[in-house]
C-alpha cells in the first residue's frame, strides 16, 4: 500500500495559435477549486480523477500493482521494411469518430434508428455501425500509456522522444534527458548507422516540428527550429517530405541552402517532386500548397490535384526502396492542430487522410509480405474529444459534419479577417456560415442545423468579440468558451460538433492512452497494454539494435 498525495498544479500550459498562426505556449491560471470542479464535470474517458476533489484524493490510500514487462521477442523474424505512422493527437476518439462518421454517412436510415426515435417510428431501422479505417483491422492492436517526466497530459516532443528512443523526458524536450545534457540516439539513427538502412521522415506539418524532429534531432527546446533544421541536414537521412521548415534563416545561413550544400536535392513544387526517383540519393520535398504556419493544407481544404500525405509516402518508397531495408516515419500532424482548435470536421478528414496514407504502406506490404512491418499509433490524445454530448444524450448526428466545407484555419484567414476589416454585419457573416458549415438562422422546424435562440446568442457574442479592435483580458468563462482561438470560428465548430453529438473537453492534450496497431513481420509483440517507451524497446529488440 502506498500513500498518494495528489497535488493540483494551478498552472496550465496551453498551446496558443497566434494571429501569425505559430504555436507558442501560454500559461493560464485557474483557481484550484475551479479545476476540481471542471474535472468532476469532465466526460472524457481519460478523466480518471472524475468525482474526486484534490483534497479528498489526498486522504485516500490506493494499491499500486507493479508493472511487469515481458519481452518475448523473436529476432529471427525481423522485418526489412518498417513503416511507423503517428497520428499526432490521435487516440481512440479520433479514429473511432472518423470510422463512425463513415458508417453514418453510408447508412441511409441512420437517424431513424436513433434512441430518441420511438419504437413505432423507428420502423425496424437498424444502425449499421462504423466503417473500419484500413489500420483498424490490423493483425494486432495494443495500447500505449503516454505520460512524460512532468505530465500525465504530455506534449509531442517528450512523447515522440519516448517512441523514438525508449526514454522519458520533460514536455518540450527532444531526445535529451531532463537536464538537457544527455542525448539519446533514435531508432532511425540506429537503423541508419548500424544496419545501413535508408530513412524517410514525412510530416503534414513542418519538417522541423516536434514529432518529425524526434527521429533525428536532440534539443532541450522544441522551439529551437533552426538548430533542429541543422540537425535534419546532419542526419544524412535520405528522404524528407511535407511542410516547410520553420525559422529557415539563422547564423550559419539558410537551411535550404545548407541542405543543398550537403548534397540534398530540394524541391518546392509538385512538378519537381514528381521528377524525383530512386536515383536521387538525398531529397527534401517541400509541399507546394502550404497553408497555416507553412504546414500542408488540412485535408478538408485540399484540392484534389494537390498532393496528399499519401503521395509523399508513395514517392518515399520509390526513393528509399533498396536491398538492405528502410525505415519510414510518417506523421499526420494536423489531426492534433484540428483537435487543439476543437474542429471535429477537420479532425475527421485529417484522420481519414492518414488512413489513406497507411493504405500505401499496406499495398507495399502485399508485395513484400515476409519483410514488412507497419505500425500505426499516436503520440497522445488532443482536445479530450469524445463521441456523445450532453445536449444530444444517446443520439449522435455525425452526418451533420458533411456540411463543413473548410477548416477553421481557412475560415479564419479567408473570411473572419475581412469581417473585421469591413465590420461586416452578423447577418451577412451568417450567410457564409450557412454555406460553409450548414448552420442557419432560419429553416424548417425539424432541420437540426437551424440554430436555437441560445446558439444564435452564443454566435452573436462571439462575433462581436471577433470583429472588435479592443484588446480585452478574457474572463474564465471566455477562456472556456474560446480558448485562444478566434471566438467566432471556434463557436461555429463547437456548435456544429455538438449538433453532430460530439464534444471536446480541452484545448490542450489529455492523458488518454493511444492505440498501437501493427501488421506484418513481428507484429505480435505489439499486443497488450504497455508504456510508450516499449514501442521503441520492442522494435529495437526485434531489429537486433545495440541500445
Ligand atoms: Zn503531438
Amino acid at each position: 500500500m502506498y500513500n498518494i498525495t495528489v497535488m493540483m498544479n494551478p498552472v496550465n500550459r496551453v498551446p496558443v495559435i497566434t494571429a501569425a498562426n505559430s504555436i507558442i505556449y501560454k500559461e493560464v491560471l485557474f483557481m484550484k477549486k475551479t479545476i476540481a470542479l471542471l474535472l468532476s464535470l469532465t466526460t472524457a474517458a481519460g478523466a480518471t480523477v472524475c468525482g474526486f476533489s484534490a483534497n479528498a484524493a489526498s486522504e485516500k490510500d490506493f494499491t499500486i500493482s507493479p508493472v511487469l514487462i515481458s519481452n518475448n521477442l523473436n529476432q529471427q523474424d525481423a522485418p526489412k521494411y518498417v513503416f511507423m505512422f503517428i497520428g499526432d493527437g490521435m487516440s481512440y476518439p479520433q479514429f473511432q469518430a472518423a470510422s463512425d462518421y463513415l458508417g453514418a454517412i453510408a447508412d441511409g436510415d441512420y437517424e431513424q434508428a436513433l434512441p430518441s426515435v420511438s419504437y413505432a417510428d423507428r420502423n425496424g431501422a437498424i444502425l449499421n455501425g462504423p466503417k473500419e479505417l484500413c489500420f483498424m483491422n490490423f493483425e494486432t492492436a495494443g495500447s500505449a500509456v503516454t505520460y512524460d517526466a512532468c505530465s500525465f497530459a504530455p506534449d509531442s516532443a517528450s512523447t515522440a522522444t519516448s517512441i523514438a528512443t525508449g526514454e522519458k523526458t520533460y514536455s518540450g524536450m527532444i531526445n535529451v534527458g531532463i537536464t538537457g545534457k544527455e542525448e539519446f540516439e533514435t531508432i532511425a539513427e540506429k537503423l541508419h548507422s548500424q544496419k545501413d538502412w535508408k530513412v524517410g521522415i514525412i510530416s503534414s506539418v513542418n519538417l522541423n516540428h516536434a514529432t518529425p524532429a524526434a527521429f533525428y534531432a536532440h534539443q532541450a527546446s522544441r522551439n529551437d527550429y533552426y538548430e533542429i533544421g541543422l540537425e535534419l541536414i546532419e542526419s544524412d537521412f535520405e528522404y524528407f517530405a511535407g511542410g516547410a521548415l520553420l525559422s529557415a534563416d539563422g547564423e550559419d545561413g539558410n537551411l535550404y541552402d545548407l541542405a543543398e550544400d550537403a548534397g540534398y536535392k530540394v524541391t518546392y513544387t509538385q512538378e519537381d517532386a514528381e521528377k524525383i526517383d530512386r536515383f536521387d540519393e538525398k531529397v527534401i520535398l517541400i509541399d507546394e500548397h502550404l497553408a497555416d504556419s507553412d504546414a500542408m493544407e488540412y485535408e478538408l481544404d485540399r484540392d484534389e490535384d494537390n498532393w496528399a500525405l499519401a503521395d509523399y509516402v508513395a514517392k518515399g518508397i520509390e526513393v528509399l526502396d533498396n536491398d538492405k531495408g528502410f525505415f519510414m516515419m510518417c506523421e499526420g500532424g494536423k489531426i492534433d492542430w484540428a483537435c487543439h482548435a476543437n474542429d471535429a470536421g477537420s479532425t475527421v478528414f485529417d484522420t481519414l487522410a492518414l488512413a489513406d496514407t497507411v493504405q500505401v504502406a499496406v499495398d507495399f506490404a502485399e508485395e513484400h509480405p515476409d519483410e514488412t512491418l507497419i505500425i500505426v499509433t499516436g503520440d497522445h490524445e488532443t482536445g479530450g474529444l469524445t463521441i456523445g454530448f450532453a445536449g444530444t444524450d444517446y443520439d449522435t448526428y455525425l452526418d451533420c459534419l458533411t456540411n463543413q466545407k473548410i477548416s477553421y484555419a481557412q475560415f479564419d484567414e479567408q473570411y473572419v479577417a475581412s469581417y473585421k476589416e469591413n465590420q461586416t454585419s452578423f447577418e451577412d457573416a451568417m450567410a457564409d456560415v450557412e454555406e460553409l458549415f450548414g448552420l442557419k438562422l432560419e429553416g424548417d422546424a425539424d432541420d437540426r442545423l437551424v440554430l436555437t435562440d441560445y446558439e444564435v446568442q452564443r454566435l452573436k457574442d462571439a462575433y462581436e468579440l471577433a470583429i472588435s479592435d479592443d484588446e480585452i483580458e478574457y474572463t474564465q468563462e471566455q477562456y472556456v468558451l474560446y480558448g485562444t482561438y478566434n471566438p467566432f470560428s471556434v463557436t461555429i465548430t463547437h456548435i456544429l460538433n455538438n449538433k453532430a453529438g460530439i464534444d471536446f473537453t480541452s484545448y490542450s492534450h489529455t492523458g488518454l492512452p493511444v492505440a498501437v496497431f501493427a501488421d506484418g513481420v513481428g507484429c505480435e509483440v505489439f499486443n497488450g497494454y504497455y508504456d510508450n517507451t516499449d514501442i521503441f524497446n520492442k522494435l529495437a529488440t526485434m531489429l537486433d539494435l545495440k541500445y
